[in-house]
């Protein structure tokens, strides 16, 4: 087997891991914020509401403590996709470059990525700022992949080795396209209409995106 790609970018969320990292850190505050912060998630990830009009007004509602940014990682694990780890092994042993770029928090991930052998140098998502009261409310500075055009943008600035795959299930991912050589839409976790549409190829499982990233 060999590689299509020099490059291939993962999405987290909903890709690598069957979870949606904030929507989960939402659960911890109870059934009605866990409700609104899914219906914001699902909205910005179906292209409706671009996703900066929903980050903060998540954050801010949900407050996350640095103690529940650890159980977070630890969640990411535990709905780690079938047969991600083994595709991410296979392609970095066939000298294919791996990259995770994730509109979710840093903290969270960068245990996860670890695992899964992605050095931190090659994961991009969002950080955030503590407050005085400890709590994790506000993005730190200007953080790009907290916006609808942050994951083009930073595909863009990387300058990959081509040919770049991008593998993802939501309008961000989609939102890469142009700026990349292939976009696959990752939907066995969620499948929407509009990522499908404009994807060169849709996976349905690990399975299926190994057949489209190897010949
Ligand atoms: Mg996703």
């Amino acid at each position: 087997m060999l590689p299509r790609f020099k490059t291939v970018v993962f999405d987290v969320d909903s890709t690598l891991a069957a979870i949606e990292g904030i929507d989960w850190l939402a659960t911890l505050r109870g059934p009605e914020i866990a409700q609104q912060s899914e219906e914001l998630t699902a909205r910005a990830m179906a292209g409706e509401l671009p996703i900066e009009a929903v980050y903060t007004t998540r954050l801010e509602r949900i407050r996350p403590t640095a103690q529940e940014l650890l159980l977070l990682a630890d969640a990411y694990q535990e709905a780690v996709e079938p047969g991600a780890r083994e595709l991410i092994a296979e392609l970095q042993q066939a000298h294919v470059q791996v990259h995770l770029l994730s509109g979710g928090l840093r903290p969270g991930i960068i245990p996860f990525a670890l695992q899964l052998g992605v050095p931190v140098d090659r994961v991009h998502a969002v950080s955030l700022a503590q407050d005085e009261d400890g709590t994790f409310s506000r993005l730190d500075g200007d953080q790009p992949l907290a916006t609808q055009q942050g994951k083009p943008l930073t595909v863009q600035r990387l300058q990959l080795r081509r040919p770049v795959a991008m593998v993802g299930d939501g309008s961000t991912d989609a939102a890469v396209r142009g700026v990349v050589d292939n976009f696959y839409a990752y939907t066995r976790v969620a499948r929407r209409e509009k990522v499908v549409a404009v994807a060169d190829a849709e996976a349905a499982d690990f399975e299926a995106l190994r057949a489209l990233l190897f010949v």
